[in-house]
């Protein structure tokens, strides 16, 4: 298996130590709805996780969530309300979203309020190593003089880490204009967690290296996250942590996923250019969110717009398609004895190709186009009710892989027993040879939101909801 790090700039084989594996993924700061350029990277990564346990690897997944930070602050104090209230309605919300979008990898996601004791540790060991420095009345920085190698992940130098600054690094007295706050010391109105290098709150990047530690040691394999957090938070984990233990690499393999660019632009909270999770789950479901998603390469950029929707969720309907007309086989035990190699060979023949696209760093890009000839090369066999046992169930199998890994194929949908009791009359009235009877019934389940097509293995029934 082959993926991309970040960190080395090419295509490296997958060595992890053993059968385990540790991943992380920079979560979301809980102060707003967050939108589906921000969903788009998670999708990525449940994807990239799933795949792993499926390939039989021990991965064991972690999202932080940060329930701290100048954002929330800003908000709770415009809305007159506490910090505690703002985090946690925008931290229920956002584990809302991640349900309806089916992603459910993550093992653990660890709140940065629930590891002061151990962000506290972490900045200690920093003080104590000489890699932090006191500003008096603002807080402790860190001083990338201390460690040469910043920039190794980025390509940037201390004297170009000026540009992504966020506001809780800013300070006149800092030594270098990169140096970054690992604990700024708090101000009356705001929250405070007492410590004996004096009373603060956590910088911004402090809370994702002191929870890994925490859960899988000073070192582990996959860390991921957007491509905007290359620059500055993953150089200042990497330097905040490989100084804390001495040990290198802090982090084996780097994946990042691109940008989702709306109106020439990247989708962001600040360009105002950006659709919610929420709003986006109203117009579609979580099936043609995902497929869409997943329809780029991770990587790359991802362009949206309705259309590429639409044709996302037009790939759904042919596997949904697919997963129903499979399930009436079944049914009926409609299997042809007659079943030819050949047609076997060609479904193992795409799933092969399918896997292979995967393990050449995830890409689900290719793995959709297979998907696709797939689809309607499975179409063309059920039409010709050439499907036998074996490759019934080399198509389940690999139905199933889809359902699993993708998440792009809808829930059964449960038939209201009207609408079955309908089809069941107009069963009768097809076998009586009353096709006017059967006409009219058709039409009656069409009234009802329904659409009935007779096949090989039986009426199929299409519609609700
Ligand atoms: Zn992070």
């Amino acid at each position: 298996m082959q993926v991309y790090n970040s960190l080395t700039k090419r295509k490296e084989e997958f060595l992890p130590p053993g059968s385990k594996v540790r991943m992380f993924v920079c979560g979301p700061t809980v102060y707003d709805y967050i939108h589906i350029g921000n969903a788009r990277t998670f999708v990525v990564f449940d994807v990239i996780a799933k795949y792993l346990r499926y390939r039989g690897y021990n991965l064991h997944y972690i999202q932080n969530i940060t329930d701290i930070d100048d954002k929330i602050i800003k908000k709770a104090q415009e809305t007159s309300q506490d910090w505690k209230e703002v985090s946690k309605k925008f931290e229920g919300i956002f584990l809302e979203n991640m349900k309806s979008l089916k992603v459910d990898s993550v093992n653990e996601y660890p709140r940065a309020t629930d590891h002061l004791p151990q962000i506290i540790k972490q900045v200690k060991t920093l003080i104590e190593k000489g890699n932090a420095y006191l500003i008096e009345k603002d807080g402790w920085y860190f001083d990338l003089k201390t460690f040469p190698e910043y920039g190794k992940l980025s390509g940037r130098t201390i004297e170009m880490a000026d540009d992504a600054v966020s506001r809780i690094d800013e300070s006149g007295g800092k030594r270098n204009k990169g140096d970054f706050c690992l604990w700024k010391f708090s101000k009356p109105n705001e929250p405070s967690w007492p410590a004996d290098f004096g009373a603060g709150r956590p910088g911004w990047h402090i809370e994702d290296t002191a929870i890994t530690e925490k859960y899988f040691g000073p070192q582990y394999e996959i860390h991921g996250g957007g491509q905007d957090l290359i620059f500055p938070h993953h150089e200042a984990e990497i330097a905040q942590q490989e100084s804390a233990s001495g040990l290198k690499p802090f982090v084996k393999y780097w994946l990042h996923v691109g940008f989702l660019i709306n109106k020439g632009g990247k989708m962001s909270k600040s360009a105002g250019n950006f659709l919610t999770v929420e709003e986006a789950l109203k117009r579609y479901t979580p099936e043609a969110l995902r497929f869409y998603f997943l329809s780029a390469h991770y990587r790359s950029p991802l362009d949206y717009s309705e259309e590429i929707i639409e044709q996302a969720a037009a790939g759904v309907k042919n596997l949904e398609e697919i997963t129903t007309f499979l399930r009436k086989i079944a049914q009926k035990q409609a299997f042809n004895p007659q079943e030819g190699n050949e047609l076997l060979a060609e479904i193992e023949n795409y799933e092969k190709e399918i896997m292979k696209a995967m393990d050449n760093d995830f890409n689900t890009q290719m793995a959709f186009g297979f998907l696709n000839s797939l689809a309607s090369f499975i179409f063309q066999a059920i039409n010709k009710m050439s499907i036998g046992e074996r490759v019934y169930e080399r198509m389940s199998r690999l139905i199933s892989f889809v359902d699993q890994v993708f998440g792009i194929i809808p829930p059964e949908k449960e038939v209201p027993s009207k609408i079955r009791e309908l089809i069941q009359e107009r069963e009768e009235a097809r076998k009586q040879g009353d096709f006017r009877r059967a006409d009219q019934l058709r039409e009656r389940i069409k009234e009802l939101g329904y659409e009935i097509e007779d096949t090989l293995y039986g009426p199929l029934v299409k519609g609700g909801n």
